[in-house]
């Protein structure tokens, strides 16, 4: 038996092959989504299929209790590969009038998560038959609770799901794509999003006597106005960072002449680098205590901790296109800077690349022609089916990029 160069599957083939299970497995996920960490009947139906694949080594309850493990080892040790999917619903009522609509009312797959496990699944099948052809293995990792935080990943890393990984890969459906379209960052892909929550304790009074008073509203308006600094001074100009207060409650909105003694504010902070997240949540809590001191009165600052920035491996990634490129696989291949609309969202993926080297890339669902197309987490949210057998192509290109041929 001997080891050559990188592994040539026939895979466009092994990819048509699977396509139609793929799509009804993709029907069936989007006909049945289940909330964040409520995801029983979704892991029991991977579960499932990876059995009947005949993938042996199949590790499930991983991480928060719901999360699947499926490693399919070649004919000899090599380079480990990790593939990642996710597989939670939103809380969102579907819109859509698709034949496969959501049969769990107030639950939809409008992320596209049904997308990404079924395109592994797809691969899992297309690897598991082909596991005497390559050295190393493949471990694919069925991750519930992206949407909601504390999130999945975070759980599965600590169950071990990146033992002895050497890179991991995930792939993202993006709706404003084409079909055959590639999109990917060099650096950050989603930014750290943190969420802030300030309540103000002054002392309700008449609104003719301020003296008496502290009052809550002008504590709370002196907070959001002088915060504002803390991007504009504090925070390199070359290093984008968002703070926004996104809401203000205070007086209950209905008469004129009582000072509110509580206001509350909620916003959200994005961040890229981890010492522009750390500064800004430093001066955050520091400028909020001092202008309450200053103003007689008393202050709870809760600042929550979302998803790191996902950071991709430069290298990586560069060879990657590089290589897709040559290979001439899909239409376009295209750079989404870190700044670029869907980028500003979180994703739990960020986890799994602070542990080790990898890529996440997204992958066009629009069909071509198409005019009306509906961003993630929308009611109407739809994807071109084509796309399932596109982001097959890619998960099988990346691992052939790293597994090596095994011959007799
Ligand atoms: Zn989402
Ligand atoms: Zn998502």
């Amino acid at each position: 038996m001997k080891t050559q160069a990188k592994i040539k599957i026939n895979w466009l083939d092994e990819v048509k092959a699977v396509e139609p299970d793929v799509i009804e497995m993709r029907r069936y996920l989007h006909q049945h989504p289940e909330l964040s960490f409520a995801e029983y009947k979704t892991a029991d139906y991977i579960y499932k299929q990876l059995c009947s694949f005949g993938v042996e080594d199949i590790q499930r309850n991983v991480g928060n209790g719901l999360g699947i493990v499926a490693r399919i080892h070649g004919a000899k040790p090599g380079p480990v590969i990790a593939l990642r999917a996710d597989f939670d619903a939103l809380p969102i009522h579907e819109e859509t009038d698709l034949p496969f609509k959501s049969q769990n009312e107030g639950v939809m797959h409008a992320c596209g998560h049904d997308a990404h496990t079924a395109m592994l699944l797809g691969v899992a099948q297309i690897m598991n038959q082909h596991k005497n052809n390559f050295a190393g293995s493949v471990v694919c990792i069925f991750q519930n609770a992206e949407e909601t935080k504390p999130g999945g990943a975070k759980s599965m890393i600590e169950d071990g799901a990146l033992e002895d990984v050497d890179v991991i890969y995930g792939i993202h459906v993006v709706p404003e794509h084409e079909v055959g379209n590639v999109g990917y960052s060099m650096s950050y892909g989603s930014a750290a999003s943190d969420t802030i929550e300030i309540n103000v304790q002054g002392r309700g009074g008449h609104a003719s006597r301020p003296h008496e008073a502290i009052d809550s509203v002008v504590i709370a308006s002196e907070i959001i106005t002088n915060l504002q600094s803390i991007v504009s001074r504090f925070v390199d100009p070359i290093d984008p960072a968002v703070l926004t207060f996104s809401s203000v409650a205070a007086g209950g909105g209905t008469a004129p002449n009582i000072i509110a003694d509580q206001a509350k504010i909620k916003g959200t902070v994005r961040t890229f680098s981890e010492e522009t997240r750390q500064t800004i949540k430093r001066k955050f809590k520091q400028m909020t205590q001092a202008i309450v001191e200053m103003n007689d009165g008393s202050v709870e600052v809760n600042y929550y901790d979302g998803y790191p920035a996902l950071l991709n491996n430069r290298e990586l990634v560069k060879n990657i296109v590089d290589r897709i490129q040559s290979a001439q696989l899909f239409n376009e291949v295209l750079e989404i800077g870190p700044m670029n609309g869907a980028a500003m969202i979180g994703e739990d993926f960020a986890y799994y690349l602070q542990k080790v080297p990898g890529a996440f890339l997204n992958i066009g669902v629009k069909n071509p022609g198409e005019s009306e197309t509906y961003p993630l987490h929308h009611p109407k949210f739809n994807l071109a089916e084509e796309a399932l057998s596109k982001g097959m192509e890619l998960y099988l290109f990346l691992l052939m990029q790293h597994l090596n041929e095994v011959t007799e």
